[in-house]
């Protein structure tokens, strides 16, 4: 009988868990895999993590992960997918956003031959008008710059098969934007379009600091563009300013006529001054990356682990 796993990330969801155990269990129990729920929680705060260890001990198919502190959506993430050693994988949020009545659909492309079933979120209920629209604007933008294509309403939802979730293993960043890095893996791919509901309780766990962040970590992950374009930007610049260096000599010795231009001067040293720090933010990202990066620290650390001893 073919494993199946299914890997949460859980931070602060008290009141989601119960619900959305029953509504997993009540759409892959009837499908006979040997299935199993992953949790990992990302440092809850709240009742989550006695929650979890209550349910893991009450039901042999739930399993929990502790992670030592807040690590982020798509870190939590990276230690369910190393942790599970089903034969397919299933990530997705454990506020309801992705409904679980979609597995059996997702199973079925699986055994149909896809080794990843990845999910389109055609819209969100109840979301406000601006992170539609700055979500809408974001992956026009992180396309125009990046050679992988990152489809638009694409979330974490998704199936991978054995192979796909191990290949996926092999890369270990740590600023990570799954979504694209998946697309980048190849295999056989299938899409499922779905409405997200609205939150079944609380809030989003994404702080606007969280979503800059995240924001920034995908366009950096996939493309040097912002790197090219600072360069290009400098090139410019300094044509422009060679170019009125001569209109001042012109004016100062040719027709001798040095009117006192200095707020068109400081104008440029200015806008100058502007760039480089611009061109020299773009660089500190990049270089901030690379530093995080080579110092290999894990990725996590896990504080417990919770699984039902079987008699
Ligand atoms: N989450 C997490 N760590 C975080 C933030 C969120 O594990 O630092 C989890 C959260 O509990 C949920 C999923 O990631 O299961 C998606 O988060 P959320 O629903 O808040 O994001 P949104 O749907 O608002 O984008
Ligand atoms: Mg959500």
């Amino acid at each position: 009988m073919p494993k199946i796993a299914i890997v949460t990330p859980v931070y602060n969801e008290e009141e989601n868990i119960w619900e959305f155990h029953k509504r997993v269990t009540a759409a892959v129990a009837p499908l006979g895999f040997d299935y199993s729920i992953i949790f990992v929680d990302d440092g809850s705060r709240d009742g989550s993590h006695r929650i979890l260890a209550e349910l893991a001990e009450e039901d042999g198919h739930v399993e929990a992960y502790f992670l030592s502190r807040n690590y982020g959506h798509q870190l939590a993430l990276t230690c369910g997918l190393d942790k599970a050693d089903a034969d397919a994988v299933i990530t997705m949020d454990g506020d309801l956003q992705h409904p679980p009545e979609l597995l059996p659909e997702m199973l079925r492309l699986w055994q149909n031959g896809a080794e990843i079933v990845k999910t389109r979120r055609l819209a969100t209920e109840n979301v406000g008008f601006m992170k539609r629209a700055t979500s809408k604007a974001y992956y026009k933008l992180i396309n125009l710059l990046s050679d992988v294509e990152i489809t638009p309403g694409g979330s974490d939802f998704r199936l991978m098969d054995r192979k796909a979730v191990e290949a996926f293993g092999l890369y270990r960043e740590r600023a990570r934007f799954i979504r694209g890095l998946v697309n980048t893996l190849g295999f056989n791919c299938a899409t499922l379009d779905f409405v997200a509901p609205a939150r079944f309780a609380g809030s989003s766990k994404f702080s606007l600091h969280k979503m800059l962040h995240f924001a920034l970590d995908g366009i950096t992950a996939f493309s040097n563009l912002p790197l090219r374009w600072a360069f290009y930007c400098g090139l410019v610049m300094s044509f422009v300013s060679f170019c009125l260096l001569g209109h001042i000599f012109y004016v100062k010795y040719i027709i001798d006529d040095a009117v006192p231009g200095w707020p068109t001067l400081a104008a440029c040293v200015l806008f100058l001054g502007g760039l480089q720090l611009l061109g020299i933010g773009i660089l500190g990202e990049y270089i901030g990356r690379i530093f995080q990066e080579v110092k290999h620290r894990p990725l996590y650390l896990i504080a417990r682990h919770v699984k039902r001893e079987e008699k």
